[in-house]
């Protein structure tokens, strides 16, 4: 009785063979063993079953013997550590990500800062990652006074080139609106739309000008011109305004439409 017992415990925990590689094509794998084949794996070591699935799933390996099954054997053995290899890679990778994800969320909400600036940032990262490595992302100076700098020699890059080809205008249009930011000043926005000999046509912000007193029409031409002035804009190639609707912008006797056909009346009217 006791022996009977003793023979099944031990048939259902038997320790790994490793002829059972060669005779079956299985490994062990921690406490599991895994089919080389088809990567199946069986949760308990017991060569009934390794045998059983080797005979009723692989019988076309009877045939492959000696050096070749050996050989076939290791490159099994070398496919299976491969694939498992990139899966624990992927999992490492994703777990690393998952890390980062979260010490930039919880930067954002320390900053609080939208969090629609996530994907701002993962932009940042990826044109960061294409130029430097670590060591030297590190030198990358990005302080509020060297961001300040920076967005400052862009936007005057900007209007240098805008001012290139407001040279080659050959007329041109503008559209300003007024309106009311959330600190309650009044903001001027003027865009232009010009088009050159060659046909090509530019349509951008000049800039907007905030009217921090007033609103009136006189203070909206003289910010029209002034922005108008920043990229060398000349008056008498203007062929067309587009405003709001305003008072202040349409008035027949001077509104700031008429106002800048006064202003250009005195160069060369073209409407
Ligand atoms: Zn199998």
């Amino acid at each position: 009785m006791a022996a009977n017992r003793k023979r099944k415990v031990d048939d259902e925990n038997q320790q790994f063979n490793d002829d059972w590689t060669v005779q079956y094509y299985f490994v062990q794998q921690h406490t599991n063993v895994i089919c080389l084949l088809c990567h199946s794996t069986l949760a308990v070591v017991k060569v009934s079953n390794i045998k059983r699935h080797y005979e009723t799933k692989h019988q076309d390996f009877h045939n492959v013997v000696g050096d070749e099954r050996t050989a076939q054997i290791e490159s099994l053995r070398r496919s299976l550590n491969r694939q498992q290899n990139i899966f624990s890679k992927q999992t490492a990778d994703f777990s690393v990500a998952c890390e980062v994800s979260y010490e930039i969320s919880l930067m954002i909400a320390k900053s609080g800062r939208p969090f629609t600036d996530g994907d701002f940032v993962k932009q940042c990262m990826i044109t960061a990652s294409k130029e430097l490595s670590v060591r030297k992302l590190q030198k990358v100076a990005l302080n509020r006074m060297t961001v300040q700098r920076r967005i400052s020699h862009l936007s005057a890059d900007v209007t240098r080139q805008l001012a290139e080809k407001a040279a080659n205008y050959v007329y041109f249009s503008l559209a300003a609106d007024e309106s009311t930011d959330i600190n309650s000043t009044a903001q001027l926005l003027v865009f232009v739309h010009g088009v050159s000999s060659s046909f090509d046509i530019t349509e951008e912000l000049i800039g907007m000008g905030s009217m921090k007193d007033q609103t009136t029409a006189s203070a909206l031409f003289e910010e029209t011109v002034q922005l108008c002035s920043s990229v060398s804009l000349d008056f008498t190639k203007l062929v067309s305004v587009t405003t709001d609707g305003a008072p202040a912008m349409t008035g027949e006797s001077n509104g700031m439409v008429t106002l800048l056909m006064k202003h250009q009346g005195k160069q060369n009217r073209r409407w």
